[in-house]
């Protein structure tokens, strides 16, 4: 799976927040916060200020919430399919502006949602959240945040063969939570309790299956060249590596379907193939029956 070269990329549904803690300025973040320092050293030097009101102009500056549209970012330069080759980050805008223009042309009244890159821990509006927690999305601000170290994660320590597919799967599974916020699911009391056949489970499940849906339709936005029987191949890897059975047996040793909030390994590839084999949303009822 490649970007397509002339696909053109809007790197303004991608927030970059790394290098900024919780929302002000990182105690020597690096880039940013000097890139910041040296304007206002500019800025003073010409109109003639002393060293002391630079000090007192960047104490002010860390107290601020920093939020949308105003990161000074290196996203700006993602604005092709040829950027999305040679980038993580474009690679990634590139993924998260496919998946929106699929469901944009699916779902009535469909909102953009946007992406947050961060790094460490940064605030949200579920909260305060660090890169622990990995990738998720979060219903009150309809944004999905993701500290991009997880795509390393997902090989390292859950065992993924990881590749382009089970990378998009990612954002793609994130998006399935935004398309399921924007059709009331969660008003619904959806996305709740654990257990082998809880409203949690059909959720994460039904979120798979919308990620193998928007894969089936990939190519058709126009971002993405062709999905290869190997690229599919890794995302069903992926979809197993974050199975609750398998992420069981490796951190406690055994397996406790009681405690399930995503689905099993084998329940997480079933939906996300059935998801690509339709193409069709609504073969992802995953609330009615068992699963
Ligand atoms: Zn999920």
């Amino acid at each position: 799976m490649k970007i397509r070269r002339r696909a053109r990329l809007d790197p303004s549904q991608v927030q970059d927040r790394r290098g900024l803690s919780g929302g002000g300025l990182a105690v020597g973040g690096g880039g940013i916060g000097l890139v910041i320092a040296v304007v206002i050293v500019v800025i003073n030097a010409v109109s003639g200020g002393s060293p002391s009101s630079v000090e007192q102009t960047l104490r002010d500056l860390s107290g601020v919430t920093i939020g949308e549209g105003q990161t000074p970012s290196e996203l700006s330069q993602c604005r092709t399919g040829a950027d999305a080759r040679t980038s993580e980050d474009c690679r990634v805008v590139a993924y998260v502006n496919s998946i929106q223009e699929y469901w944009d042309g699916q779902v009535r009244g469909y909102r953009e949602s946007p992406t947050v890159f961060f790094s460490g821990r940064t605030s949200s509006g579920c909260g305060p959240a660090t890169t622990e927690v990995g990738p998720f999305y979060c219903p009150p601000d309809s944004t999905v945040y993701i500290d991009l170290g997880f795509f390393q994660e997902l090989t390292d320590r859950f065992g993924a063969q990881g590749g382009p597919l089970a990378q998009a799967y990612v954002l793609a599974h994130e998006y399935g939570h935004h398309v399921q916020d924007l059709l009331g699911l969660f008003d619904r009391g959806g996305g709740t309790g654990q257990g082998p056949e809880s409203q949690s489970v059909r959720t994460e499940l039904q979120a798979d299956c919308y990620a193998g849906v928007w894969a089936a339709h990939a190519v058709d936005t126009g971002f993405v060249t062709q999905i290869t029987d190997q690229d599919l191949a890794d995302a069903l890897d992926a979809a197993a590596a974050v199975g609750d059975d398998r992420i069981q047996r490796e951190t406690q040793g055994t397996v406790d379907p009681e405690s399930w909030t995503h689905g099993s390994s084998a329940e997480r590839r079933r939906w996300f193939r059935t998801g690509y084999a339709t193409g069709d949303p609504k073969a992802c009822d995953t609330f009615t029956g068992s699963i």
